[in-house]
């Protein structure tokens, strides 16, 4: 594997005690300390894996463009549109290298979000690349982001969309069956199109393993790396990907902006799917032409300051360091793990190895909803439900489940205070 060099700063921090050290970065945490019953509660955040806090650098350079440069891209002549393009198109060519040198900046398309990018990927290709013969590969345990896209994309080409499952249902089954994929990508095989890194149970998918399957028989990989950009450093494309997507608000940027990078092939290949104004080359009242490049798939004002806010982001996880900020979070999920073991009616539904910063449970007797609530009534939280991945959670056999996810910020309090607030639930029922 290929990875960015370590930072310096990221070499010298010791895993564990990260999140005490950046905690004053984030504003978030001392506005939202709670008095209950008198006592000061901490604010105990542990739901980044929905969205990310946001470092004071991030808000800051928000602020300051806003303030002193703000103006609309690629359409002024006069000096604050004039510094918003070239920001703009400054953190264009940063993403790109913060995803792999190997591409470069008109490979890099801004849009609203991964879902957003997952339904430009899903729309283009299914126009280009399949017709009723071909086959669309994708893990029955996605996010409904990378799944009903190309559920769009199999009716609208009346093709087959097969489903990867998973090994089993508990510990360290929770994972993809291989020899299932290999036999499900065949040379049918269009797309395979699936996550790096689970938004539910937090497994690591063998995105190595799936994409030399699909390129022996000539597929396209997509992967959605929303759950993965702050923690994984490989150089996707030179892995064999062709196109990936990820949200810089669980890169702790801003909401309202995505990217979506793609092979040199697809940008020029795959059609629009939103048309106005920005991405054109020229418009008679008969017909319209596009441009080339990124900039056909950013039709309409885009979102300029949150491109601001994704550059700082950038900044902020490279100073720290992906390797280092990985380390540190998925420990602090191991020790809740361990914990959660000690408490009883505790399931669990993460991989017990292999698992990433993400650990999802339920009390089998107190609803996951009911947890949620009882967590927040301590200051505590974390997210309840079916994650926006109902197959899986049908497939787990369970209605709803609790989510604690772990970040930079994150520390070996808000492991204990977690765990004490299960604990004393649990002792009630
Ligand atoms: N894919 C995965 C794995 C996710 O975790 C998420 C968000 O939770 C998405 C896609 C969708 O991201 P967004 O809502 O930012 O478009």
């Amino acid at each position: 594997r290929i990875f960015h060099p370590a930072p310096k700063e990221g070499n010298k921090m010791k895993a564990n005690n990260l999140g005490s050290k950046i905690r004053d970065e984030f504003p978030i945490f001392k506005n939202n300390e709670k008095s209950v019953n008198g006592q000061t509660k901490p604010f105990v955040y542990l739901d980044s894996a929905v969205s990310a806090q946001k470092p004071k650098h991030v808000i800051q350079a928000m602020v300051n463009h806003l303030e002193n440069d703000y103006g609309s891209v690629h359409r002024g002549a006069y000096g604050v549109s004039i510094r918003s393009s070239q920001m703009y198109e400054d953190t264009r060519h940063k993403v790109a290298k913060f995803i792999d040198p190997k591409i470069n900046a008109n490979q890099v398309v801004f849009t609203r979000g991964t879902t957003e990018a997952l339904n430009i990927l899903a729309y283009g290709i299914s126009d280009v690349y399949l017709n009723e013969n071909s086959r669309i590969v994708i893990p029955a345990i996605e996010h409904h982001a990378n799944l009903i896209p190309w559920q769009q994309a199999a009716l609208r080409k009346d093709c087959e969309l097969a489903y990867i499952s998973m090994l089993g249902k508990k510990g360290n089954q929770l994972t993809l069956n291989l020899s299932e994929a290999e036999k499900l990508i065949t040379k049918n095989t269009k797309i395979v199109s699936l996550a790096y890194v689970g938004n539910v149970i937090g497994q690591i998918n063998p995105i190595e393993e799936i994409i030399a399957m699909a390129k022996k028989v000539g597929s396209l990989v997509i992967l959605d790396c929303a759950q993965s950009m702050s923690t994984h450093e490989e150089y996707l494309f030179s892995l064999g990907a062709d196109a990936i997507a990820f949200s810089p608000h669980k890169l702790y940027g801003p909401s309202g902006i995505g990217v979506l990078a793609m092979s040199e092939e697809l940008i020029e290949k795959l059609p629009p799917s939103t048309f106005g104004g920005g991405m054109i080359s020229d418009v008679t009242l008969e017909e319209s032409q596009w441009i080339s490049g990124p900039a056909k798939f950013e039709a309409g004002t885009p979102p300029i300051t949150e491109v601001c806010g994704l550059g700082a982001a950038i900044d902020w996880v490279e100073k720290k360091g992906r390797k280092n900020i990985h380390n540190h979070s998925s420990e602090l999920a191991k020790i809740f793990l361990d914990g959660l073991k000690n408490i009883n009616d505790i399931e669990v539904f993460s991989p017990e190895s292999g698992q990433e910063t993400i650990i999802s449970f339920r009390h089998k007797k107190i609803h996951a909803h009911d947890m949620a609530t009882i967590l927040d009534s301590e200051n505590i939280a974390m997210r309840a439900g079916h994650h926006c991945a109902w197959p899986l959670i049908r497939i787990l056999g369970v209605d709803a489940l609790i989510r604690c996810s772990f970040a930079a910020y994150s520390d070996r309090d808000d492991v204990e205070i977690a765990l004490e607030a299960i604990k004393n639930a649990s002792k009630k029922v």
